[in-house]
């Protein structure tokens, strides 16, 4: 095993993100919740980012033993990927996932041709590797709503479709948070300024439903959270403005699409009419790094964001 130096992020009321460091730094987190002695994790990354979640815990001194949940927001290989390979080293825990979520990681064979469907079988394979099963016997399947208690602090998820239809938000009354996995939109780092986080709706493929999308982000700020933690990345804070933004973005990204429907080149059309939207909104926003920075944050998102929007199109 390489040596392993996670990147960690420490939040308060036991909460820490640990850099799963899945295609760059600060991209996707894992969330660690300790209370009490007793250890949850929300997300995984990778196979790849299981020795810097291992790292972490020899780091903060606890027991393998003591995590009690591996909460999987959704399946997607980015949230879910290491989570196989993960569970070998974490003897007690338990995979919490969403009913039509949990037979995909305990047989994983659709989920990889779904990703190389994706990713395309190269990139695939450089990125997940070999996803490993979860066994049945260790796989949770939650009710909406349901109550896990982490060593009395109660863990709940709500299921929130439009990103996925597997997807559900972990809410944590205790810190009045919730991590909402890919149903609050991305929200890198790189992207703070003056005048605080910019955020932006993830629309990948296969189930990206425009109007469950609206209803997720309500649904989160239902809850009255004071802060979410989102899988990229991390914690956000600025709640009723990035809900407003969210709103704002899913309807412009659905009119791109409408508006390149019928274009000869519909992908690249697409993809340059979302950079071209995206670095305005960036620059609006008081970002005042170069196009390319920008470029090379929202890239991939902007590849993924058109298929799920193209397949989107073509399945209404
Ligand atoms: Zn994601």
């Amino acid at each position: 095993m390489p040596e392993a130096a996670p990147r960690t992020t420490e939040h308060g009321d036991g909460i820490t993100a640990i850099d799963t460091d899945l295609l760059r730094p600060i991209f996707d987190a894992s969330h660690l919740v300790v209370e009490n002695g007793a250890a949850a994790l929300v997300d995984c990354g990778a196979n790849s980012s299981t020795p810097l979640i291992l790292a972490t815990l020899e780091q903060k001194g606890i027991d393998r033993a003591s995590v009690e949940y591996l909460f999987l927001t959704h399946v997607h290989l980015d949230h879910a990927g290491g989570a196989g390979l993960l569970m070998q080293s974490l003897p007690n825990a338990k995979a919490v996932l969403h009913p039509r979520g949990a037979p995909h990681m305990i047989d994983p064979s659709k989920l990889i041709k779904g990703a190389m469907a994706v990713y395309g079988e190269e990139s695939y394979f450089e990125q997940y590797g070999n996803i490993e099963p979860i066994p049945g016997e260790r796989v949770v399947v939650a009710d909406d709503g349901q109550a896990f208690s982490l060593a009395g602090r109660e863990l709940r998820p709500i299921y929130t479709e439009g990103h996925a239809r597997h997807h559900y938000c972990l809410a944590d009354s205790f810190s009045s948070s919730v991590f909402t996995g890919d149903s609050f939109g991305l929200s890198y780092r790189e992207l703070d300024t003056d005048n605080g986080e910019f955020i932006y709706p993830t629309t990948t493929p296969v189930h990206f439903d425009p109007p469950k999308a609206h209803e997720a982000i309500d649904m989160v700020m239902a809850l009255e959270p004071r802060q979410l933690f989102l899988t990229h990345y991390s914690k956000v804070t600025s709640l009723t403005r990035l809900a407003g933004d969210m709103h704002q973005r899913l309807d412009d990204f659905v009119t791109i699409a409408r508006n390149h429907q019928y274009d000869d080149k519909r992908t690249a059309a697409m993809h340059e009419s979302m950079y071209d939207y995206l670095i305005g909104e960036i620059r609006d926003h008081g970002f005042t790094g170069t196009d390319d920075e920008i470029r090379e944050v929202v890239s991939k998102d902007i590849v993924l964001n058109s298929m799920g929007l193209e397949f989107w199109l073509d399945h209404q």
